[in-house]
């Protein structure tokens, strides 16, 4: 009997990252089942030998991988392979799997599961932080022996010279940040929503995704062609050979669009009747500041650097992260840089830093509060965002502020981290403008009292959107619910900008919402004049800005906010009638 012919699917998601992709699947992290089934005593010597290859191959792939990166990035960003190398060849790991399989007589890879749910708990629940902060690692490198036992391609993450669509569970934006653009085609994940930190970067990056794939784990192999097309929010497994053709032709127009576009970069960003719209970039990675460049970014207005801590194995001291800065304010100059403390919490975190699970971690231990709570990690990159100060423009951005006490307190840190730098010697910037995010609805609230202690406000719709609304973010089962033009939270931006101006502080938005073309006019009818996003939507943002006018904007906006749902709120922008 021949092997049947792998017929043509299309599994739906939410599109997240628009474009288009083709490529092979190469599967990531948990997607498949491990298999369990019985072996016979004789055969354990014949599963660990297995095993011992599956080591020897895993040290090699990480070795490899530890001298490209630490060619391409550094030496910090490589040791955490040198770690998950010795992890990967340690004695008493491959003990245990041993001995579980002599007492269970089942295969090795059930036998790793079962070692890596014990050893991960015993981990996580230890008195030793050392060991808690392993417990991740331990899962990173048992994963990355089954994929070996498995054959699953992890390598073909850093390694395939093709084009690659990464399907996974979740991507996490720790896998994110590490994966390289130039060989990852597009991504389809299980879980995720349109603001999970992943579907930023992969926006960032300019790879379609397609995220909330139900049932991906049954539907996806190893090696299959597939098209991922992030506009529709659709995957095509195994298309055929005239789906191929129409892609290709709209990949080919895609191209054409860009071309287009690419005119629009040195033109500037003002509107028709004259007024001037600054579209800054949200960067995250050092090598994001080259992007901001090439689409003529007026600055940063948001430096994510928790993607720096994320890549590391252990906090970067403050000499490394002023290199980092510095050489971002240099390439910027004359234009403001604007960095964020560290965001940690949500769906970012580090594997070297302690933390218990939570029941609702977008409102846990996130932002400003895991930064207070380690004042020496804040006061250690407030005094390099400090330093560097001395090269160019430099802001400080606070996240997740919600009281006014988390202000002053962050604040606080500041005084003292340029004090310290005072006594030390070491040049600096004494007036670095200080901004707090508002993306907590109490921050919004408090907009009045807020903005007098700050030189500036970003308001985050994306954490703004999902507080408000009560939708998590990265729940892909909510998304629906997840919706910025929700009057609800127009409303609040509104009165925020409105505050802000009123009393001559500058306001931007970084979250999502002020890269979508579509919103632009309502934007700028609100009276907004900062945006800051991803640099590869700058060109589609300040097309909608070169042709519109304020009072066309200002009258788009009075109609979208005396409607009272989204899809009013919608038709307005689609220039249909409200009904009011
Ligand atoms: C936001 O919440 O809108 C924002 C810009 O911050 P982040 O997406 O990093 O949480
Ligand atoms: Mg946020």
């Amino acid at each position: 009997m021949g092997a049947r012919k792998p017929q043509h699917r299309i599994l739906k998601g939410i599109g997240v990252s628009p474009g288009v992709a083709y490529g092979k699947v190469c599967v990531y992290g948990d997607l498949h089942t491990v298999p369990r089934y019985p072996i016979q005593a004789e055969e354990v010597n014949g599963e660990l030998a297995r095993l011992d290859e599956a080591i020897r191959e895993s040290s090699r792939a990480l070795e490899k991988m530890r001298r490209k990166v630490e060619a391409e990035m550094g030496k910090e960003e490589a040791d955490i392979f040198l770690a998950h190398q010795m992890m990967v060849e340690d004695k008493h790991f491959r003990a245990q799997v041993a001995q579980r399989m002599t007492r269970t007589h089942l295969n090795v890879e059930a036998a790793i599961e079962d070692v890596l749910e014990e050893s991960g708990r015993v981990f996580r629940e230890s008195e030793n932080a050392y060991l808690r902060e392993r417990a991740d690692d331990l899962q990173d490198v048992g994963h990355r022996l089954l994929s070996n036992l498995l054959s699953y391609q992890r390598e073909c993450l850093l390694d395939e010279k093709g084009k690659t669509i990464v399907a996974a569970d979740e991507l996490s934006p720790s896998l994110t940040v590490h994966l390289d653009k130039r060989r990852v085609a597009g991504f389809v994940t299980e879980r995720g929503g349109l603001t999970s930190h992943a579907s930023i970067l992969a926006r960032a990056m300019g790879v379609p995704a397609v995220v909330g794939v139900h049932g991906l784990p049954n539907d996806v192999e190893i090696g299959y062609p597939a098209i991922v097309d992030g506009f529709e929010g659709t995957v095509h497994l195994h298309p055929t050979p005239e789906v191929v053709v129409e892609y290709q032709r709209l990949e080919a127009e895609l191209a054409a669009h860009q071309e287009t576009h690419r005119a629009l970069i040195d033109l500037p960003s003002v509107t028709q009747d004259g007024e001037k719209v600054v579209l800054e970039a949200n960067i995250g990675k050092g090598v994001d500041v080259e992007s901001a460049l090439l689409y003529k970014a007026e600055g940063v207005g948001l430096y994510r650097t928790e993607f720096h801590f994320m890549i590391r194995s252990e906090f970067p001291d403050e000499e490394e992260q002023y290199i980092l800065y510095r050489r971002a304010v240099e390439r910027m100059a004359p234009y403001p840089v604007t960095i964020r403390t560290l965001d940690l919490g949500g769906d970012k975190y580090l594997s070297y830093l302690p933390r218990t699970r939570e029941a609702n971690p977008y409102l846990g231990w996130r932002g400003i509060r895991v930064s207070l709570g380690h004042p020496k990690v804040l006061k250690t990159q407030l005094k390099a965002i400090l330093r560097a100060g001395v090269h160019g423009q430099v802001r400080v951005l606070f996240p997740m502020i919600a009281t006014m006490e988390d202000l002053r307190r962050a604040k606080e840190v500041l005084r003292e981290a340029g004090e310290e730098l005072g006594a030390e010697g070491i040049p600096h910037d004494e007036a670095v403008p200080v901004g707090a995010m508002i993306e907590v609805p109490s921050a919004a609230v408090l907009a009045p009292v807020l903005v007098r202690e700050v030189d500036f406000v970003s308001i985050g719709t994306n954490d703004l959107t999902q507080f408000i609304l009560a939708v998590d973010r990265s729940n892909e089962r909510v998304s629906r619910y997840y919706e910025p033009l929700s009057p609800a939270v127009l409303w609040l931006v509104r009165d925020v900008i409105w505050v802000a101006r009123e009393t001559g502080k500058e306001v931007s938005i970084c979250g999502e919402m002020a890269g979508e073309p579509a919103y632009v006019p309502l934007l700028l009818g609100l009276g907004l004049r900062h945006f800051s996003m991803s640099p590869v939507l700058i060109p589609d943002v300040k097309e909608v800005i070169r042709s519109s006018t304020i009072a066309q904007a200002k009258k788009i906006a009075e109609r979208a906010l005396v409607v009272p749902t989204a899809e009013e709120v919608k038709a307005v922008l689609a220039g249909e009638q409200a009904s009011v």
